[in-house]
């Protein structure tokens, strides 16, 4: 039986022209540098087959992914050696499956030198770890042999800090520089999003950006640069009109004080928005703020309707400028931007 496509009472707008935008404003303050695109995790939640595309027309020809489950979805509008895999060849199976899409792996350790090897080796990527002692070889194992036979396009390393003014950033280009002349690639490359903040010195051959994309912004500099990318919105699915003295949701933590209309919505924190996102915060109806009354609950949210004639069936406005609502709740752009759930429609 085939199913039609079901009804939903969420939705999430991506403005492909502001996401285009910002990666070329990524790509000017690049400079000489080519400018690619991380684009794991479903593009920060955005959807790659809206990212994906966009980012190519916009003149993007390098892909940045984590996950060998994350590559069909993106060889469906790119070439897969345009293709790179971060997480590398953790077994003969990755590296088998690397080898029949063509994708390209980052190799992050000796171990995983050899792995790609036995598999028939080929075009790959160097993660080396420059301080951040996450993922990557150090420079003492950049000479070991296995790692020395690779076929090298991009020597890479990951800032850890770049968001802070820090010395940890001098400190680790200091690192990368030392690796540069112990193992023969073809480009290089430091910087994510923040990176890029920090000038020529770190952005070399190519960049690497995620968040700032997306909208996020993880440094002072992209502020008034970046534009915002997804606008969620959220039915308005029941409305009641509440007295003084009536309690709203979990455990009570909103009373009315007077006569007041509310409207349940469709949208929780099964969907990413937090209950500390929903603490002081508000959803719009065109002009008018609808405050969130009480706590947020997995699939909904009551908001406070007032004067704005909203009614069963209308869509809400959900805020989603990062910075500000990562300030508001404490949580970072990237769990916000990430969070965004699989019940949104996207359009
Ligand atoms: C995720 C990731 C990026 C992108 O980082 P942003 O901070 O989102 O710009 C770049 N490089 C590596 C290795 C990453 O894991």
């Amino acid at each position: 039986m085939r199913i039609a496509e079901p009804p939903r009472s969420l939705r999430l707008t991506i403005d492909r022209e502001a996401l285009a935008e910002n990666w070329r404003t990524l790509d000017t303050l690049s400079g000489d540098a080519a400018t690619g695109a991380a684009v794991k995790a479903d593009a920060y939640g955005i959807g790659v087959d809206i990212a994906v595309p966009t980012l190519r027309d916009a003149g993007c020809r390098q892909f940045f992914l984590a996950h060998w489950s994350e590559v069909p979805a993106v060889l469906a509008h790119v070439e897969a050696d345009a293709v790179s895999i971060l997480h590398g060849v953790r077994n003969a199976e990755e590296a088998a499956f690397a080898k029949g899409t063509g994708a390209v792996p980052v190799i992050n350790s000796p171990r995983q030198a050899a792995i790609w090897r036995d598999a028939g080796g080929g075009t790959c990527h160097v993660m080396v770890d420059s301080g951040m002692n996450r993922l990557g070889m150090s420079l003492a194992d950049l000479g070991d042999p296995v790692v020395q036979s690779l076929q090298v396009d991009a020597l890479m390393s990951h800032l850890a800090s770049a968001d802070e003014d820090t010395a940890q950033n001098a400190d680790q280009l200091a690192v990368f520089r030392k690796a540069v002349p112990l193992l023969a690639a073809k480009r290089l490359s430091l910087s994510n999003s923040a990176g890029i903040a920090l000038g020529a010195d770190f952005n070399i051959d190519l960049t690497r950006p995620g968040l700032a994309l997306y909208g996020g912004i993880p440094h002072p500099a992209l502020r008034g640069k970046i534009r915002q990318v997804a606008f969620p919105q959220a039915a308005i699915i029941q409305t009641r009109d509440l007295s003084p003295g009536d309690k709203v949701g979990y455990n009570a933590k909103w009373i009315a004080e007077r006569p007041t209309r509310a409207g349940t919505v469709s949208l929780g924190y099964a969907d990413g928005f937090m209950r500390l996102m929903g603490q002081g915060s508000a959803l719009h109806f065109g002009e008018h703020e609808l405050p969130i009354l009480g706590r947020v609950s997995m699939d909904m949210v009551v908001v406070d309707l007032g004067e704005s004639g909203a009614g069963e069936g209308d869509f809400l406005d959900v805020p989603f400028d990062l910075p500000d609502l990562a300030a508001r709740s404490g949580l970072s752009q990237y769990e916000i931007l990430t969070g965004l759930g699989r019940r949104f429609e996207r359009f």
